[in-house]
C-alpha cells in the first residue's frame, strides 16, 4: 500500500485548501486518505471530519465498460460537456488491477489530456490499496473530500473487470454502462449481472461506418433490457448511442441522468440509497481497520504465520485456528489499550 513519506501539513492547511477548492491540496489530502501510515490516517480522519458538512452535494456517476470500449475518450468528452454547462467535474477511478504493479493502467492523466488541464475539472487516476475493499474505501473518502472542494459531478470510473463494478455501484447514485456496437443477444464479455446494475446503457463509437451498426444495436439492446429488467414500476434503463469523437449523444445522456436523479430525489430513494451506502461504507471501513491493525502488528503477523503452519500440517482445524487468532487479537488489543479503558 502506498505510504506517503513527505512531511505532512496541519489539519487546517488541508481543510482550508479543500474548502477553497484548491486542487493541489485536494490531491494531497486524497494521498493522505490512501496512505496506510497510522499518522496519515489520523490526519485524514480529522480532515474528513472537518469537511464532511460540505460533502454530499454532488451527483455521483459510476461508469464502466470493457477495456477499449472508449471509457476515457467518453469521460473526457462528457466531462467537457458538463464543464461547458458550468459544472465542476471530478473523475476518480477504482482500479483494482493497479495494486499488482504499484502503478495503474489508468494512472496516466494523459488519458484525458483536455480535461486534465481544464480549471473546472479534477482528475485523480487511481486509488492505492492492497485489496478491492481498501481501494473502494479510499475512493469513498476521496469522493467526500472532492465534494467538499466544490465538485458537483463526480465520475467514478472502473476498468470493467472483476468485482469493481459492484463496489462502484455501491458508492454512486447512477451507474452507466458503456458498450460497443454489437448484437443485443451477445453480452460482449459484459456479465449479465453488470448489465442489470446499469441505470443507462450507452453504445459507444456511434460514428462513421459504425453508426448504422450502433443504431441497430441500440434497438436490440433496448429489447434485451425490457426482458431483463423486472423492476415493477421502477426505472427502465434507456439505451442511447454516443460518439465521443464527434461529441454527439451527450445531451441525451445528461438528460437521462438528470431525469433519474430528480425522480429518485422526489421519491426519497436518493437519500435512502445514500444512507444505505454510508452504512455499507462503515462496515467496509471497520473491516479494513481490522486488517490494517493486524498487518501493522508484528505480534499478530507472527501469530498468523505460526497458526497457518499448524493448519497446513492439519495440527489445527481452520475453525480452531480462527478461534485462536481471535484470542491473540483480544490479547493484543488489551495490551495496547491504556489502563483506564481496559474492560
Ligand atoms: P478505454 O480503454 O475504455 O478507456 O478506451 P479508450 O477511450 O482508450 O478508447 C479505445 C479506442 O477507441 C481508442 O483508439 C479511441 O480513439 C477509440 N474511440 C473512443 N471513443 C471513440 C468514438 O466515439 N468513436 C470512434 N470512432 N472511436 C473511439
Amino acid at each position: 500500500m502506498k505510504q506517503a513519506t513527505k512531511s505532512r501539513k496541519s489539519v487546517e492547511y488541508y481543510v482550508d485548501g479543500i474548502l477553497q477548492g484548491n486542487r493541489v491540496v485536494l490531491a494531497q489530502a486524497i494521498t493522505l486518505v490512501e496512505s496506510s501510515l497510522p499518522s496519515d490516517q489520523d490526519l485524514a480522519s480529522r480532515v474528513l471530519e472537518k469537511t464532511i458538512q460540505k460533502s454530499g452535494n454532488s451527483i455521483r456517476i459510476g461508469i464502466t465498460g470493457s477495456p477499449g470500449v472508449g471509457k476515457s475518450t467518453f469521460i473526457e468528452a462528457f466531462g467537457k460537456f458538463l464543464t461547458r454547462l458550468g459544472k465542476k467535474v471530478a473523475v476518480l477511478t477504482v482500479d483494482p488491477t493497479s495494486q499488482k504493479t504499484k502503478g495503474s493502467i489508468l494512472g496516466d492523466k494523459t488519458r484525458m489530456p483536455q480535461l486534465a488541464t481544464n480549471p473546472d475539472a479534477f482528475i485523480r487516476p487511481s486509488s492505492a490499496g492492497e485489496t478491492l475493499g481498501g481501494v473502494a474505501n479510499n475512493t469513498r473518502e476521496a469522493i467526500l473530500l472532492t465534494e467538499a472542494a466544490g465538485f458537483e459531478i463526480i465520475i467514478i470510473e472502473t476498468v470493467g473487470v472483476g468485482q469493481s463494478e459492484v463496489a462502484v455501484r455501491n458508492m454512486t447514485d447512477f451507474f452507466l454502462l458503456l458498450m460497443l456496437p454489437g448484437s443485443g443477444d451477445e453480452l460482449q464479455g459484459i456479465k449479465k449481472g453488470i448489465m442489470e446494475m446499469a441505470d443507462l446503457l450507452v453504445i459507444t463509437k456511434a460514428d462513421g461506418e459504425n453508426l448504422p451498426r450502433a443504431k441497430r444495436s441500440q434497438a436490440e439492446f433496448q429489447q434485451a433490457v425490457h426482458t431483463l429488467y423486472d423492476r415493477a414500476g421502477g426505472w427502465i434503463p434507456k439505451v442511447l448511442t454516443a460518439s465521443a469523437l464527434l461529441s454527439t449523444g451527450l445531451e441525451d445522456i445528461h438528460d437521462s441522468i438528470s431525469k433519474f436523479i430528480s425522480t429518485k430525489k422526489q421519491s426519497g430513494d436518493f437519500a435512502t440509497n445514500r444512507s444505505l451506502q454510508d452504512i455499507a461504507h462503515m462496515h467496509d471501513n471497520f473491516q479494513q481497520r481490522l486488517k490494517d491493525e493486524i498487518s501493522n502488528s508484528s505480534f499478530l503477523r507472527g501469530k498468523f504465520t505460526e497458526i497457518e503452519a499448524l493448519v497446513k500440517t492439519h495440527a489445527l482445524t481452520p475453525g480452531e485456528a480462527g478461534k485462536k487468532l481471535l484470542g491473540y487479537f483480544q490479547q493484543y488489543i488489551q495490551a495496547k489499550a491504556p489502563e483506564n479503558t481496559r474492560p
